[in-house]
Parts: C-alpha cells; structure tokens; sequence
C-alpha cells in the first residue's frame, strides 16, 4: 500500500475504474476538450470528468506540453482496460460534446 496516488490512477481504466495491471493491455485514446474546460495548471496530471448525460465521472490525464499526445493536437488523454471500455467512453463523449461546447 503505497502512498504514491498519482502512480495509482495511471493504473486505474478511465471507464469501469477497475485496477490496470502492469502486465495488462492498456487500450488509451486521446481527445480534445471544448474551449469551455479550463486545463491551464493540469498538465502531467489527472482531472475528473462529469459526463452529465451518463451521470458518470471518467478520469483524463491532461498530457504534458512536450507529449507525444500534446503534438498529435490532444488536450486529454483517456486510459482504459479494454477495447470495449473504450468505445463506451468514446459513445459516452460524443454524447456530451454537445455539453462540453456550451461555454457557460
Ligand atoms: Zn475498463
């Protein structure tokens, strides 16, 4: 039981929040968030997510500046267990684009 929080949720999938392995596959996607999401500061760190229409939290890593996700165009990056966990959560975003662009 180590203490070491961030390491913990690098492991941890984004959709069912199940506990990632070492020596399991990692199925992860970037995306981008609307303008109304304010990531200024997260860099290299993890942000919860409200996905309203699901009334479910995911969690993102916001990739550091210098990233390979970052240069690919990608403002967060989601970490999963399995393909099918993925394609939940890419259904689930694309459902709350529409809540995502609405600047408040
Ligand atoms: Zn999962």
């Amino acid at each position: 039981m180590s203490n070491s929080n961030s390491e913990k949720l690098s492991h941890i999938c984004a959709w069912c929040t199940q506990e990632i392995l070492e020596d399991d596959d990692v199925f992860g996607f970037g995306a981008k968030a609307s303008h109304g999401i304010d990531l200024t500061g997260k860099e290299g760190e993890f942000v919860t997510l409200n996905l309203a229409l699901r009334d479910k939290v995911v969690l993102a890593l916001i990739p550091a500046e210098s990233s390979a996700p970052k240069a690919e165009g990608y403002d967060m990056v989601f970490i999963t267990c399995s393909e099918d966990c993925a394609q939940f959560l890419k259904d689930a975003l694309e459902l709350e684009r529409d809540v995502f662009e609405n600047d408040s």
